[in-house]
């Protein structure tokens, strides 16, 4: 066993560690042939046409709201329940972010509160929702869609709790989150308590190669060198910066890893549900224990495992004493005090907020090991004396 049990960790394997040596070795270990290899990798993986790697999640919003032409005119709509990067790169742009409360069995934004509010402000400029895949559970962006298009929004899916996850859309088809079929644009991180990790990272996926090609170019301060989009050209060395960039690269070396992690994401997705099932099976016997709905239209990722709790405190500190790490997703972002020297306040969103009294996430990946999965559950209905 190890010292601790956290809540989530990667898995690193010799293989990943050869395949990052073998970059290191290599003529490029940044803006190389591997990064690119990488993108098409994971592209086909999700099943989108286009993706582009970047930095980390958070750039990879940020690059998105700048894409999507997110302005100090501009309102979007997220929701309260998730990490705070999803409201923050509208705030970056200048924008507001507006939230919607969820729903509380799927933990997802709910789409009749942003109706609600939609038709409530008509005087708010909302150009956008970004919808989060929450713990993993796909967000039914078809059904979401029908709604933009009535009030002219775009869809920025925050999708980093929920590669390898879908839905079954309204044709029976399956809707792999992030691939693009009814988001404008989609990002997930690859921060190592992530399915997939490459220390730090992030990528956009989509299908407009639009929205692809402005992105490549802000990813690299604004600069281009393709022939094609030069206004003049003086040579081999020229490149022009057309509009105001960032550097949001990612290493080779990384893209090696993720490359090598991405050999591993279905075996690890499937054990990441089998763990989920052995929880649900353990706790089905006590109702105070609120476990993930499980719906037959819906294909978990499974990023998190939470569970709802009276005494969640409690829980969470006895766990810490017996060497099992916890851990809250998410203090409601409308609750943070920069969010709420903008104006929003505790009430606000009930639903979130409730959740927020009670849920803990319990360990979840792929290389929690069965022992360690029995010693959690033990532990928890011990501490609930019903072990
Ligand atoms: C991890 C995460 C991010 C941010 O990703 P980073 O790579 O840490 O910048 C954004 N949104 C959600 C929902 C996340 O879980």
């Amino acid at each position: 066993m190890n010292s601790f049990i956290p809540y989530g960790k990667q898995q690193i394997t010799q293989e990943d560690v050869d395949a990052i040596a073998a970059v290191l070795k290599s003529d490029y270990i940044t803006q190389g042939p591997v990064t690119k290899d990488f993108e098409e990798i994971f592209a086909k993986f999700i099943g989108s046409k286009y993706a582009i790697a970047v930095a980390n999640g958070t750039a990879a919003l940020h690059l998105s709201a700048l894409a999507l032409d997110v302005d100090d005119k501009q309102t979007v709509i997220t929701t309260p329940l998730t990490f705070v990067a999803s409201a923050n790169c509208i705030q970056y742009c200048g924008g507001q972010i507006h939230f919607a409360d969820i729903d509380p069995e799927t933990l997802c934004i709910d789409l009749n509160s942003i109706e609600d509010l939609l038709k409530k402000n008509r005087k708010s400029n909302y150009t956008g929702v970004i919808p989060v895949d929450f713990a993993g559970y796909p967000v039914n962006t078809e059904s979401l869609r029908s709604i933009a298009d009535q009030y002219g929004l775009w869809i920025l899916e925050d999708a980093c709790h929920a590669p390898g996850g879908y839905f079954l859309d309204s044709n029976s088809s399956i809707q792999h989150c992030g691939n693009g079929t009814y988001a404008d644009l989609s990002i997930f991180s690859f921060h190592p308590v992530k399915h997939i990790t490459t220390g730090e990272g992030g990528m956009i996926t989509s299908n407009d190669i639009d929205k692809i090609e402005k992105i490549r170019k802000l990813r690299i301060h604004g600069i281009t060198r393709e022939p094609h989009l030069l206004q003049e050209n003086h040579g081999g060395w020229y490149y022009e910066m057309q509009e105001l960039g960032y550097n949001y690269r990612i290493t080779d070396f990384q893209c090696a890893l993720g490359i090598s992690q991405l050999k591993r994401a279905d075996e690890n997705l499937a054990r990441r549900k089998k763990i989920a099932e052995k929880y649900t099976e353990a706790f089905a016997g006590f109702d105070f224990i609120k476990t993930p709905a499980i719906r037959n239209n819906v294909s978990h990722a499974w990023h998190l495992y939470v569970i709802q709790v009276p005494d969640r405190k409690g829980l969470y500190d006895y766990l810490r004493s017996q060497q099992i790490f916890t851990q809250v997703h998410y203090i409601p972002v409308h609750l943070q005090p920069y969010y709420k020297n903008l104006g929003w306040k505790k009430g606000d969103f009930p639903n979130a907020e409730k959740y927020y009294e009670q849920c803990l996430s319990i360990p979840m990946y792929a290389g929690l090991t069965d022992d360690e999965q029995s010693y959690t559950i033990r532990k928890i209905l011990e501490f609930y004396n019903v072990a």
